[in-house]
């Protein structure tokens, strides 16, 4: 079997770099088996890294997610995140909790401000804190945070610590190239690109498919080892079927070459200057 390529996080902790979405998991019961079994296939080729959030389906995402890893807890490095409206001092600690019991596990190993919203960050950051000690979770990052953001974080007590900031990024969404990536980069805070494959709908593009033809590959691949090219990068495509999900894994093997890469570059051009951070 492959090894999956890891990178450290800032506490040296090593994490795959592909990992699995879940949004829009849980919505419908006739995908449900699917679903499972998707993600029970990835943490058996080694995507262990699975995302998922209190605002996915409800909680019901998480609810599948702790069903899935039933038994293999210890397997998975686990992602979830709070909601902007629960991120108060004591509000942030009472949804870890209704996480942890959805999920059936005892600790969060990294836990997402889902994104920025009216509670004062320093807050967020002492719950994070407290739950830290509690060992509720072991690591926090944020989500859908831009340059400005980060810097206002890391510039609070503490802030330092920040594991990751998971942000839009496909070959369709590139403002982040420009400051945030490199940003980031400098400090060792690995960014975390979710809808890796704009949620299939950069899959038409003509360039995937010409780049995929080269390889004998899809342009799901192509655009997913696109995303793994940069180093300080984990990718978190969804795939609610096991075929997609060995799709997505065998991403790992293809490596675009320059000229793949520039051709894609004249496609979908480099940022050139700085672009309001997206989200979805
Ligand atoms: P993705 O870009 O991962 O796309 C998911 C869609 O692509 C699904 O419809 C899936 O179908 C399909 N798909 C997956 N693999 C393939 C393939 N090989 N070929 C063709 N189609 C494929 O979008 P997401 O928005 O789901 O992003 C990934 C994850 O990132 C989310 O699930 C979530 O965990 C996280 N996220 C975080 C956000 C945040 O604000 N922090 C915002 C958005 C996402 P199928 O399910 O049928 O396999």
């Amino acid at each position: 079997m492959m090894q999956v390529p890891t990178l450290k996080l800032p506490s040296g902790e090593a994490v795959p770099v592909l990992g699995q979405g879940t949004w829009m998991m849980a919505e419908d019961a006739r995908r449900r088996a699917d679903e499972i079994a998707s993600l029970q296939l990835g943490l058996d080729l080694g995507l262990t890294l699975i995302d998922t959030a209190e605002m996915y389906a409800d909680g019901a995402s998480e609810t599948l997610v702790g069903e899935a890893i039933a038994g293999r807890r210890d397997e998975v490095f686990l992602v979830s995140k709070v909601l902007p409206s629960n991120a108060g001092r004591t509000a942030a600690i009472r949804a870890c909790e209704r996480s942890l019991a959805r999920l059936r596990t005892d600790r969060i190993d990294l836990y997402l401000l889902h994104w920025r919203g009216n509670v004062p960050l320093s807050e967020t950051l002492e719950a994070f804190e407290a739950l830290v000690r509690g060992g509720k979770i072991r690591h926090w990052g944020v989500s859908n945070f831009d340059p400005a953001d980060m810097a206002e974080l890391e510039g609070l007590p503490g802030g330092a610590a920040v594991a990751t900031n998971q942000v839009l990024y496909n070959l369709s969404r590139r403002g982040i190239e420009y400051d945030l990536l490199p940003a980031c980069r400098a400090r060792g805070v690995p960014l975390m690109a979710y809808s890796p494959i704009e949620q299939g709908r950069i899959l038409r593009q003509p360039v995937l498919a010409k780049v995929a033809a080269r390889h004998g590959a899809t342009p799901a691949q192509v655009a997913l080892a696109w995303v793994l090219r940069q180093e300080g990068v984990i990718a978190i495509p969804k795939a609610g079927r096991p075929a997609h999900l060995r799709e997505n894994h065998d991403a790992l093997r293809l490596r675009l070459t320059p000229e793949d890469c520039a051709e894609i570059d004249r496609a979908f051009p480099p940022p050139t200057r700085p672009r309001p951070l997206e989200m979805l």
